[in-house]
């Protein structure tokens, strides 16, 4: 069982759009083969991981995910809203990498 921050499960308790986009991660999370790893790579000196996956929409299509230091990445539409969607939250809930705070919240 993954263990999901708690300034996230906040988020998803008072953002109705982003409650749902939590929810239908499950939907993902259900079907392995939506959720595929593109690439993976860490960098030996510094520990920092980088990973790409593409997430596989029954309905819209694929999305690229991506993260960095922190900090995800999607394509799609929604994430351009809130900074992140069922696609991202998807990737969390499998590799158990969530993003920082301030990468959503202090962008500017
Ligand atoms: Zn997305």
């Amino acid at each position: 069982m993954a263990i999901i921050p708690e300034w996230i499960t906040e988020w998803i308790q008072k953002d109705r759009l982003v409650g749902n986009k939590f929810r239908i991660s499950q939907s993902y999370l259900r079907h392995s083969k939506r959720i595929q790893l593109a690439r993976s790579e860490r960098d030996t000196e510094s520990g920092l991981e980088r990973f790409h996956y593409v997430v596989h929409s029954p309905k819209y299509g694929r999305y690229n995910v991506r993260y960095e230091r922190g900090r995800y990445q999607c394509n799609c539409p929604f994430f351009k809203h809130r900074g992140i969607c069922s696609h991202i939250f998807g990737v969390c809930r499998l590799t158990d990498i969530w993003p920082e705070r301030e990468s959503i919240f202090n962008h500017d």
